[in-house]
């Protein structure tokens, strides 16, 4: 619930704490936000806009994909990678989506809550309700996040925007940042079939190039299986890639006619964690 995550919470106008006082968060400054009664709060600062989020349509199709369990093996090595780093405070999974890996890892770790942030509201109408110890918060991961100072033991970033300099603001002296991204390989049959640009091979290396100043690479570990897909799976994986997979839809259309169905893909990860 939103109430577990309130005292980690900051304005993102002015970065003081934020309070709750009925059914608002508010900071002393005065700047005021509403609870949704959905569930999650919108922390955006004034400027900001939702509609570079999800869409309702693209949130429904990416949670069924997940609760159908593609993705199984990613969300054990997470939640795996989790419990080792054994955190003291709260979880925040910058980029969360519907809450699908988050819920995972909570429960990996019993007692400790999370927050998940993301741009979609709809994303997060779904993630407010994917565990009882998920609060839900709109934002910007590209602006200062509404977590106050050392406020998170572990930050989670799966295939999601990093913003290096908030994610070492906000984590705790010696916490963890768990980071899965897609390897060369992910995906690569539908990359060659459907036209795709791939994952070039250095990615790993320019990530731990951005996030060097930041944070201390620590373990790697490839994650590497193979995904029964039907079409409409096809669809749905295509669309939860990185943005430069986004592609035109009539060819696509064309393309995917042609696949076999069920198609096997392959999915190959890097869940990588980086120390503060
Ligand atoms: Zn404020």
């Amino acid at each position: 619930m939103l109430q577990d995550i309130e005292h980690y919470l900051a304005c993102p106008l002015c970065a003081q704490d934020l309070t709750r006082h009925e059914r608002a968060l508010r900071c002393p400054a005065g700047h005021s936000f509403d609870l949704a009664k959905q569930g999650y709060v919108s922390l955006l600062a004034g400027d900001a806009h939702t509609g570079t989020g999800d869409t309702a349509e693209m949130v429904a199709a990416r949670a069924d994909f997940l609760a159908a369990g593609h993705y199984r093996p990613i969300v054990d090595a997470l939640a795996e990678a989790a419990a080792a780093a054994d955190p003291e405070g709260l979880v925040a999974d910058l980029g969360a989506g519907t809450g699908h890996y988050l819920a995972h890892v909570l429960d990996a770790l019993p007692g400790r809550v999370g927050a998940a942030l993301d741009i979609s509201k709809y994303a997060l109408r779904r993630a407010a309700k994917a565990h009882p110890r998920i609060g839900a918060v709109v934002c910007d991961a590209w602006r200062p996040l509404p977590l106050r100072d050392a406020s998170a033991g572990l930050m989670l970033n799966v295939f999601a925007p990093r913003n290096g300099p908030e994610i070492r603001r906000v984590l705790r002296p010696g916490a963890t940042l768990l980071l899965v991204s897609p390897t060369a390989r992910h995906l690569r049959e539908l990359v060659d079939a459907l036209g795709l640009l791939s994952v070039d091979e250095e990615k790993q290396r320019r990530i731990d190039e951005k996030l060097g100043p930041y944070l201390t690479p620590a373990r790697q570990r490839q994650v590497e299986f193979t995904l029964r897909l039907g079409p409409e799976d096809v669809r749905t994986v295509v669309g939860m890639g990185p943005s430069a997979w986004h592609t035109d839809p009539d060819r696509l259309a064309a393309a995917l006619a042609d696949l076999p169905d069920p198609v096997e893909v392959t999915a190959s990860v890097t869940v990588a964690a980086y120390r503060r």
